[in-house]
């Protein structure tokens, strides 16, 4: 049993509102005593034989006597008389709250009647309702899983605000606080904006000759668009005449952009019609996953799924694995600077294309889709994008942000990029100092981290930068600002790095000129559209080549692979260990070569893996490893310092799945020695939601002797869409659990 909260709670208007919560703290037993005061008394009548209330009192004074907690939950056009009733009774150390809708008329009607504001008066306002009104409506259940938005002043008294919450919380809500102007402007335009609509768009309708047909052949649309016109007018009436100022600047707002839409329709421009429309259905998209508790791109990390594998198969089929990230981005951000429509097909629905998709359509370009990796794009032209509202937010996307830093130095407006908490924790200098050297002015905050603030409208100058580390993230960002500069911008790398943005630029026509380690582009060009066909990962496509080749009586092609030589370590390293790849059918699809690739099973042998592969297959060691182990002979890895610093510290997670499979190998400073010709045994392996670990020990379980059961698999479905579906199509006998 609860201790209660309160001695006596006074509910002063015994309604859907203020009835649910008398009888949700009566449930909750967070109260000694439950008491109401209604004008109606057939109302305070029926509460107290629905069990709502204990007692119902006669008068305001008699309802507020002794009451440590006040409740005001009558329409908010009747606050202030209401309080007028309240004050000579309320203690001093007796709570105020209410529960209306809007909250500067509740403080506007305190301070008329009180003077101030006292300490332990809170405004407060449940999100949660119905369109049925009074006492027979109330219902315990009402706040369960709901917000309830308290507005405390600054004076506030720390203990009672603490109290009040905990009231709310123990009827199931979730409290959140903030300022009474900003929840009255959030609330104007989220609520009380689609209720004028809903009733005005009603009243049209019902007004025009044809009402009674126009209702019987309204689709379901219809029906849930109109559900709220059939609130309470009294209430609804108070709320617009109470919430004034916040609501005409909405309305106003709105107005113009129907008027927008009106004039579009008139003139027959449906690429405006297209732009707010697919704006707006992205933004619904976007807003759907909030709600449903999920971040932009689904968070696989809140659910536990788990893979398990029976032993055994051989892998056979024709299949097409899923499209490259890093092409997808990058094809978004040129097919908006192109001059005509880009088709892109294949696309990836990463997190880095959605939230570079969104900042683009922020910034006035018209997208369609993506529909089952079909994206169509209105490109504007290199100097067609425009201002965007606000920040333009980036998630999780550190290759958006560095991309967009270029790409934004010289535009003709400020923008600000900002992205999530662990985005914001990741230094920028490394693209911003270059880019100021080129005249960027760009803030950013402490230590060189987003929000990056990018000062549009100046000039830049062409420059030679040798980068200090490695980078196609910022090789790229100093190409697209090179697209805007005067003159020539090159790059020097000191190692070889993806060269996506090169291939596609020259897939839209725009000239890189590329010597040696150089790269450089001349500014003042144009791009034209193009047609993408994303070619499938070589990352997702290796788990299959070395599935195929390690399985006995494989024989399996994979379409469309990027065979970028910046990327097919992988195959080249399988090849010395024996594989047999072969690479048929080799084109060019918008500056990327793409082969289909057959895999027949083959006996594999260990071996010294060349250094100079290494930076080419970083990706693709964790499924290197199960094939050495299944190898005849020692392979050993040198030089990959850099894979005990990804995700997880790759290489000894590998190695702690291999042993629990009874494989043995030697983890060294830089790489790993795997004896071959190992037995592969069963046991459960924990991935450490590393993806590329999870599909490894997939892989694994083709030679296993036993089930392998694999742990926090779900980031899996974030990088290979349909991995489970197509192994299990072609061979490896895996069940997901828990997805
Ligand atoms: P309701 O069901 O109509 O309840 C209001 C009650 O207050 C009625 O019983 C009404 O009596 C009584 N009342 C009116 N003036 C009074 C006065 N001067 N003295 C004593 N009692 C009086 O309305 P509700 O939906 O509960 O709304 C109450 C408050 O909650 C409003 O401020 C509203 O903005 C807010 N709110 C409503 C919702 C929702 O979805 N309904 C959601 C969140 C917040 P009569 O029956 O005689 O009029």
């Amino acid at each position: 049993m609860n201790t209660p909260l309160f001695q006596r709670v006074a509910v002063i208007g015994l309604g859907l509102i203020g009835g649910s919560l008398a009888a949700a703290i009566r449930q909750q037993q967070l109260a000694v005593e439950v008491v109401a005061y209604d004008r109606e008394a057939d109302d305070l009548r029926a509460g107290v034989a629905l069990g709502v209330i204990d007692t119902a009192e006669t008068s305001v004074a008699a309802a507020v006597q002794g009451a440590d907690l006040v409740v005001v939950a009558v329409p908010v056009r009747a606050t202030e008389a209401v309080l007028a009733e309240i004050r000579p009774a309320l203690s001093d150390q007796a709570i105020l709250t209410d529960v209306g809708s809007t909250k500067a008329s509740f403080v506007a009607a305190v301070e008329a009647v009180f003077g101030q504001l006292g300490p332990r008066v809170i405004p407060g306002h449940p999100i949660a309702g119905s369109e049925k009104s009074g006492v027979h409506a109330a219902n315990p259940e009402l706040f369960a899983n709901h917000k309830v938005i308290l507005t405390p002043a600054e004076g506030v008294d720390g203990a009672s605000f603490e109290r009040l919450k905990s009231l709310w919380e123990g009827c199931g809500a979730r409290v959140l606080a903030m300022s009474v102007g900003y929840h009255d402007e959030v609330l104007a335009a989220t609520s009380h904006l689609p209720h004028l609509i809903a009733f005005s768009l009603v009243d049209t309708l019902a007004g025009e000759d044809q009402n009674m047909d126009i209702f019987r052949y309204a689709a379901g649309g219809f029906r849930d668009f109109t559900r709220i016109a059939a609130s309470d007018p009294v209430m609804w009436h108070d709320i617009f005449l109470s919430n004034r100022d916040a609501v005409l600047r909405v309305i106003d707002h709105f107005s113009r952009d129907l008027d927008q839409l009106r004039d579009a329709i008139e003139h027959q421009d449906g690429a405006m019609l297209l732009r707010v429309f697919s704006r707006a259905k992205a933004a619904r998209e976007h807003f759907t996953k909030m709600l449903s508790g999920q971040a932009y791109v689904t968070d696989m990390n809140q659910k536990q799924v788990t893979f398990r594998m029976q032993p055994g198969g051989s892998m056979n089929g024709d299949i097409r694995v899923p499209g490259d990230k890093s092409i997808s981005h990058r094809s978004i951000m040129l097919g908006a600077l192109a001059d005509g429509v880009t088709e892109v097909r294949g696309f990836l629905e990463g997190e880095d294309s959605l939230a570079t998709l969104q900042a683009f359509r922020d910034m006035g370009v018209t997208i369609e889709g993506p529909d089952n990796g079909h994206v169509r794009i209105h490109g504007v032209g290199i100097d067609g994008l425009q201002a965007p509202r606000g920040p333009l937010y980036l998630g999780n996307s550190g290759t958006a942000m560095r991309l967009f830093a270029g790409l934004l130095a010289a535009q003709p407006f400020d923008t600000e990029l900002t992205g999530d908490e662990s985005l914001s924790r990741r230094p920028m200098g490394r693209v911003a100092d270059p880019l100021r050297a080129m005249g960027a002015v760009i803030d950013t905050a402490e230590g060189g981290r987003p929000p990056l603030k990018i000062h549009g409208s100046q000039a830049l100058t062409g420059i030679h930068y040798e980068m200090p580390v490695a980078s196609a993230q910022v090789k790229s960002c100093l190409l697209l600002a090179g697209l805007y500069a005067e003159g020539a911008t090159s790059v020097t790398e000191p190692a070889p790095t993806r060269d996506h943005t090169e291939r596609m630029l020259e897939g839209f026509g725009y000239h890189v000129h590329r010597k040696g380690a150089t790269s450089s582009v001349s500014g003042g060009g144009r791009l034209t559209a193009s047609e993408i066909d994303v070619p499938a990962d070589i990352s997702s496509a290796a788990f299959f080549l070395v599935a195929a080749s390690i399985a006995p009586e494989s024989d399996l092609t994979l379409r469309h692979v990027g065979m970028n030589p910046t990327r097919v370590g992988v195959i080249n390293i399988l090849r010395l260990m024996g594989a047999s790849i072969e690479v048929l059918n080799e084109r060019e699809i918008g500056g990327e070569p793409v082969a289909d690739l057959r895999v027949r099973s083959a006996t594999l042998r260990g071996i010294d893996i060349p250094e100079d592969q290494v930076p080419l297959a970083i990706d693709e060691f964790p499924v290197l490893f199960v094939a050495a182990a299944c190898a005849e002979g020692e392979t050993v890895l040198r030089g990959a310092e850099e894979l005990r610093v990804k995700e997880s510290d790759r290489i000894q997670v590998m190695a702690d799945g291999l042993a629990a499979l009874g494989v043995e190998s030697t983890v060294t400073a830089d790489g790993i020695v795997i004896p071959g010709g190992q037995r592969l045994g069963g046991g459960t392996v924990d991935s450490h939601g590393d993806h590329r670990i999870a599909m490894s020990f997939a892989v694994a379980s083709l030679r296993a002797e036993g089930e392998i059961v694999v742990n926090d698999c779900a980031n899996v479905a974030t990088s290979f869409p349909g991995f489970v579906e197509l192994a299990r199509e072609t061979g490896i006998q895996i069940a997901a659990e828990g997805e």
